[in-house]
């Protein structure tokens, strides 16, 4: 168990911190057989636009876990992206997409869908991201239109400069890009007058609160606003009632993402229940 946990134990006896620091080298020693045993697959999370329509999809990372059952994202991904895991995990997400899309678009009636790529901060820090991205759409023949990647506002504090040269880039290329998770970090408004985005998504937090709290409904309807005056598109995730879907609606958001909808569904379940 010592050695499991490493170098990490010194500073002071805590059974609790030592479970974590041994529970962490355990995910990731795990994560390393997930990728070889294939434990991880990906799910679609329909996007609905005006009336209904479906838009596409944002892709989900799932982990089948050997004794675990399925461990969320919100666990593997921080140790993954510790790790450096994330790298090899993340370029085989986005060729999944682009597979997909290229399948789509051999098909009239899918071609116009769209699928969303969730981008680590490590991942679009490496400096050949652009030219991994572009060799995979290269490869997979898919439609870079049809592909959006959210990035986080947590990556955009790193090299601006680099940020935003990376997005022109791919942006020449066709691909665009959102802003998931808004609201939750610390983007300022100056920067986010630079960043060549097409999309902001706002946060299931607050969409999560809206109704019963007024300062999470402002947000909300600010977001909103800002995103018509930057001239961007809107989204909000985790949309769960028809109340909160009116009320975004109310302040001008018409494309919506949430269990109200759907839950994020295995390929052929989204096939069978949206295409
Ligand atoms: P995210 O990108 O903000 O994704 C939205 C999360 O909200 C997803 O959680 C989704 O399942 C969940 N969600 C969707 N609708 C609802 C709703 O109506 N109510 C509630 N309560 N939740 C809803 P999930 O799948 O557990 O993913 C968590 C996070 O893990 C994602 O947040 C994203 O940051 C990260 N992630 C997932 N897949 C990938 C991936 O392929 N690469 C990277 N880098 N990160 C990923
Ligand atoms: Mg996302
Ligand atoms: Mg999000
Ligand atoms: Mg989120």
């Amino acid at each position: 168990q010592a050695k499991a946990a490493g170098r990490n134990t010194f500073c002071f006896f805590d059974p609790a911190m030592q479970i974590r620091v041994t529970e962490h080298a355990t995910l990731a020693r795990d994560i390393r057989q997930g990728i070889q045993q294939q434990a991880f697959f990906l799910v679609y999370q329909p996007q609905i636009s005006h009336q209904g329509h479906v838009s596409g999809a944002e892709i989900l990372l799932r982990w089948q876990h050997p004794e675990r059952g399925m461990v969320s994202p919100v666990e593997f991904i921080p140790i993954a992206e510790e790790t450096g895991l994330i790298l090899p995990i993340g370029q085989w997400v986005l060729k999944q997409a682009c597979e997909q899309l290229a399948i789509w678009e051999q098909e009239p009636r899918w071609r116009h869908l769209e699928l969303a790529v969730n981008i680590s901060p490590k991942q679009f820090q490496q400096t050949d991201f652009v030219s991994q991205v572009l060799a995979t759409i290269e490869k997979t023949q898919c439609n870079p239109h049809r592909l959006k990647l959210e990035i986080t506002e947590s990556m955009l504090l790193e090299d601006i400069d680099d940020t935003i040269s990376k997005m022109d880039l791919l942006k020449a290329e066709g691909i665009s890009f959102s802003l998931d998770d808004f609201g939750t970090g610390y983007s300022s408004l100056s920067y986010l007058k630079r960043l060549p985005l097409d999309q902001l998504k706002i946060d299931k937090s607050f969409v999560s609160d809206m109704l019963h709290d007024q300062h999470h409904a402002d947000i909300a309807k600010t977001i909103v606003s800002l995103a018509r005056s930057l001239d961007l598109a809107v989204i909000a995730e985790g949309v769960e009632t028809e109340e909160q879907r009116a009320m975004l609606e109310g302040f001008g958001c018409f494309s919506y993402q949430g269990y109200l909808f759907s839950h994020p569904l295995t390929l052929e379940a989204f096939t069978r229940q949206f295409l």
